[in-house]
């Protein structure tokens, strides 16, 4: 049964991956409405320090994780590159290498915890302690299992550090199970160390790098799949926000127009306030979930100026205990071989602020100096960018708190089957997770709404 209006309420990754699979419905109409004037949602770029396309947000995905690489090679994207092989550090009184035999900055061999300098002789006693040390369970709590397993300065120092500043999150308040490698593992053995062992010692061994991205930005991924929709018949409509869902008929009616099925590919505050008339406990499920904000800085710096005891790094984190305002830096130049200005400049990317670290409040010019003075601190230097841009990204990063899974499994079982919430909010905040989550909310309302699922509507 082919003819079916379908609307996709949200213009980021996830609605663009959803308006993609919607399509392949033979004779489906789609729209997608997107409340601001541009498609994309958290990923941007612009031009900065004479280079097109630098990144204002994400600036790679995970290849591990097939649906980003399935979607890009779908939309027929070629230009692809990764990272070089510049390596990360971690700031703690210096700049001190990452060690290597880590998941997710949990140890999962001895060797490289032995020479590190990042942590202490206690903390690396402590941490040697794992094996031996009995179960407990961890009710969901990722901070506390690691704390419990290897001590603080692990915890800090590395799992945090490097889990926080990907999800802008303090993992002391956040679930295990969003970082499903680590859940997995915590599952597997009674040590966690050893269960890293074991997966990293049974990994198969993948081609090619971890991360990609399209040398002309990420935001060529979301223009691509815009083209896609439109070329084959697809709507997208920019500057209109979905305001009210009524039910209609079997169908839904959304600000006056009818439609079989809806995908809300919004955030979760935002579906909340549309799921209100027709999905209230959803609602409030959705009403419960937090937020953390991000100010992104990016700086250009004279190349000349830029010392060589920081050549062949692509940036540092910073641990919760050492932060003021500025979580992360990357030194976008050294991380990339194409962010090359002609004239030799360095640039570099900072993160600031994460959950439990306001910086909604700064101002322009409290960011910059803020960002300035800290990597002053940092890295022993006197920064004098000659290019700064700021961008703003409110309320960016949803939070999963612990069981946030079960909370959105209520969401689920309260919503009609002809809609469905997705994105970064509910079941993974990476591009590959929201890809995935995008095209799974599709099929859900096709099936549903075509009867595919046997449930003729
Ligand atoms: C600074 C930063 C760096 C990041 N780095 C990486 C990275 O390197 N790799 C990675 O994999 N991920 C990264 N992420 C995460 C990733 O970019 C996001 O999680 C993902 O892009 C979110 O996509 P989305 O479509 O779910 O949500 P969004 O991009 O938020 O899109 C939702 C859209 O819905 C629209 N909308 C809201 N309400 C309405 C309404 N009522 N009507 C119509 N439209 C509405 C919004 O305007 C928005 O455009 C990063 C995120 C940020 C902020």
């Amino acid at each position: 049964m082919g003819g079916r209006r379908f609307l996709v309420i949200g213009g980021g990754v996830t609605g663009l991956a959803a308006g993609v699979s919607l399509l392949d419905e033979p004779d489906a109409q789609v729209e997608l409405w997107e409340r601001v004037d541009r498609i994309g949602g958290k990923i941007a770029g612009s031009r900065f320090a004479g280079l097109d396309d630098i990144d204002e947000g994400a600036d790679a995905y995970l290849t591990r994780v097939p649906a980003a690489v399935a979607f890009a090679r779908r939309l027929g994207l070629n230009d692809l590159t990764a990272p070089t092989d510049a390596t990360a550090a971690v700031w703690h009184d210096g700049l001190h290498p990452i060690p290597g035999g880590i998941v997710l900055g949990m140890p999962a061999a001895i060797g490289p915890f032995v020479t590190t300098s990042l942590l202490s002789w206690r903390g690396k006693l402590r941490a040697a302690a794992e094996p031996l040390l009995p179960r407990r369970p961890a009710d969901d709590h990722l901070g506390a299992l690691v704390r419990q397993r290897f001590g603080d300065e692990v915890h800090e120092r590395l799992v945090d550090a490097l889990v926080g500043s990907i999800y802008a999150t303090d993992t002391d308040h956040s679930s295990l199970a969003a970082v499903p490698q680590l859940a997995q593992l915590a599952e597997s053995n009674r040590s966690l160390l050893m269960a890293g062992r074991r997966a990293r010692r049974t990994a198969p061994s993948t081609n090619g790098p971890i991360f990609a991205a399209p040398r002309s930005g990420m935001a060529t991924l979301t223009q691509a799949a815009a083209d896609d929709i439109r070329a084959r018949g697809g709507t997208i409509r920019t500057g209109i926000a979905a305001t009210t869902i009524e039910s209609d008929d079997g169908g839904w009616r959304v600000d006056g127009e009818r439609f079989d099925a809806v995908v809300l590919a919004a955030p979760a505050r935002a579906a909340a306030e549309l799921l209100t008339g027709v999905a209230p406990g959803a609602a409030d499920e959705l009403r419960a979930i937090e937020y953390a904000d991000v100010i992104m800085v990016r700086l250009a710096v004279d190349g000349t100026a830029w010392p060589e005891r920081l050549r062949g790094r692509s940036g540092y984190l910073v641990p919760k205990p050492d932060q003021r305002h500025v979580t992360a830096a990357s030194f976008g130049s050294q991380k990339w071989a194409h962010w090359q200005p002609d004239d030799g400049s360095q640039i570099l990317r900072t993160s600031l602020g994460r959950d439990g670290l306001p910086v909604r409040h700064l101002d322009d010019d409290e960011a910059v100096r803020h960002t300035i003075d800290e990597m002053n601190l940092h890295l022993g230097l006197d920064l004098q960018p000659t290019n700064i841009s700021i961008t703003r990204w409110f309320d960016a990063f949803p939070q999963y708190r612990p069981h946030h899974h079960e909370r959105i499994a209520r969401v689920e079982s309260g919503l009609p089957s002809t809609i469905a919430v997705a994105g970064a909010s509910y079941r993974g905040i990476g591009i590959p997770a929201c890809v995935a989550d995008g095209t799974r909310a599709a099929m859900g309302v096709k099936a549903a709404a075509t009867g595919a699922d046997g449930i003729l509507t």
